[in-house]
């Protein structure tokens, strides 16, 4: 398949060269969002994930059921360790 392309000197895209998916996956790492956890204010469980942009300093909270306890409590963002 490889040999059939060169042997018809088709202009290969720009985009496929091995130089520039290299540039995309650096592009892509950059805004790359980490993983905040979310946890229940009451039983202390970590029901939950989102997305959060890497950067932002305030802790997250959301309104969010909980199966332990049954009713919506308060989550918040559980720092990394
Ligand atoms: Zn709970």
């Amino acid at each position: 398949m490889v040999e059939h392309l060169l042997g018809k000197k088709k202009a290969v895209s720009p985009i496929l060269t091995p130089g520039s998916i290299i540039k995309i996956t650096k592009l892509m790492a950059k805004k790359k969002k980490v993983l905040a956890r979310l946890q229940c204010q009451e039983c202390k469980k970590t029901n939950y994930f989102t997305n959060k942009s890497r950067g932002v300093e305030e802790k997250l909270e959301f309104k969010k059921f909980c199966k332990s306890c049954k009713k919506h409590t308060l989550h918040k963002e559980l720092k990394k360790k």
